[in-house]
């Protein structure tokens, strides 16, 4: 029979058509008025999909290059700095602080579950220059309570840089109103592209920052990019295929809303919100356990197989039998959990699809007790209910 292959990796996830056609026929070179004026163009969307008044720059790199430019511009050598983390991409933010020479505290929560934000409170001291964590941890499909902590973080002189990255179009921020100086995203996730760009919000707060700021920084130096981005180029030559894509990604995403984009942006997040809760509803019907139920992210959800079984049969079973391409758990959750991606350009039919895949799976691959439709059906009644109160 014939089999589609799907995406559902949370990043890179599936490629909206509108903007590959866009991608193909981005010939353009980028020191020309038709360059600036797309990636002006670009830029202003951008602020809108991010929701804030703050600049937001645009980097040829994956999401990490952001993360690296917000540790480098923001910290100097010695600087105390507090990363909130609880799996694999709050392990970065460690890596990454201590590679540029900031003495790291750390409040952790174990895989699978978010902060007691007591113990953020406890941890934050007079002396640390900023706080670094993610708004949904994608290695564990936790999300974390950004709003409480933002809370928390204001009362210090701390600045708050939040890794978006499968956050952004997953969830709602007030990025102005909470005080987030720096929230970060990836093409590769919810915004519908392939991997090659990143993209932050900066508060005028970071941008002081970086007046007195030593770390050494050379191709991601914000302030360089700044003052290009107001001429409408970018310091170097830019990723100008993806950043024609991006902007028929937001158009799409706009036209979901009659071409309101901040609408559409809150129909994206709705979107993976449901599909989500269909998700966990139907793998639970399986008899499935959440490895995050206490604080499922919308942009990917991860389960745990039933013990003495291993999750890399399931991602390997979706994948020759269904083409489907899940992602196994990382680091020491590899074999223990797999995980379905809810971001960008999914709909409810492939979550429809996903669930009927995994009632076979479930039952010849790990030989559970199933019957047909039983994932299916238990989606089924979170679409409705979602569908008669609105969203
Ligand atoms: C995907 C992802 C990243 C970025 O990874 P890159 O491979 O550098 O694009 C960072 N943080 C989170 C939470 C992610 O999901």
């Amino acid at each position: 029979m014939i089999r589609k292959t799907r995406l559902f990796t949370p990043g890179p996830t599936p490629l909206l058509p509108a903007a590959q056609f866009a991608m193909a026929a981005a010939d353009i070179h980028h020191r020309t008025p038709e360059f600036r004026a797309m990636f002006q163009k670009v830029l202003a969307q951008l602020k809108v999909f991010v929701g804030t008044k703050n600049d937001v720059l645009l980097l040829s790199s994956s999401g990490t290059g952001a993360m690296e430019a917000s540790v480098s511009n923001l910290t100097s050598p010695g600087d105390r700095v507090l990363v909130l983390s609880a799996g694999k991409f709050g392990e970065r933010w460690v890596g990454l602080a201590k590679a540029f020479g900031c003495e790291v505290d750390v409040v952790s929560a174990p895989y699978g579950q978010t902060f007691d934000l007591e113990a953020v409170r406890a941890a934050l001291k007079p002396e640390h220059r900023v706080v670094f964590l993610q708004a949904t941890e994608t290695s564990t499909a936790v999300r974390h309570d950004v709003e409480g902590i933002a809370k928390l973080v204001r009362e210090t002189e701390a600045l708050l840089v939040v890794d978006g990255i499968t956050g952004l179009g997953t969830t709602h921020f007030d990025v102005d109103g909470w005080g987030i100086d720096v929230l970060i995203g990836g093409s590769q996730k919810a915004v519908m592209i392939p991997p090659g760009l990143s993209y932050l919000s900066v508060s005028d707060k970071a941008w002081a920052a970086m007046e007195t700021s030593k770390n050494p920084r050379y191709y991601f130096d914000l302030r360089k990019e700044r003052k290009n981005a107001a001429k409408g180029e970018s310091a170097y030559t830019p990723a100008v295929a993806l950043i024609a894509g991006l902007g028929a990604a937001l158009d799409y995403i706009a036209g979901q809303a009659g071409g309101d984009l901040e609408k559409g942006r809150i129909a994206l997040v709705d979107n993976a919100q449901v599909n989500a809760a269909a998700t966990r509803a139907g793998l639970v019907a399986l008899g499935f356990t959440l490895f995050a139920p206490t604080a499922p992210a919308a942009a990917a959800t991860a389960v745990a197989v039933p013990e003495g079984m291993n999750s890399g049969d399931v991602v390997k079973a979706l994948k020759t039998r269904f083409a489907l391409v899940t992602a196994n758990g990382q680091g020491e959750m590899q074999g223990k959990i797999f995980r379905v991606a809810h971001l960008g350009f999914f709909d409810y039919l492939d979550t429809v699809a996903l669930l009927g895949a995994m009632e076979h799976i479930a039952k010849d691959t790990l030989g559970l007790p199933v019957e047909y439709g039983q994932a299916v059906a238990a989606a089924q009644r979170v679409y409705a209910d979602a569908v008669n109160s609105g969203q």
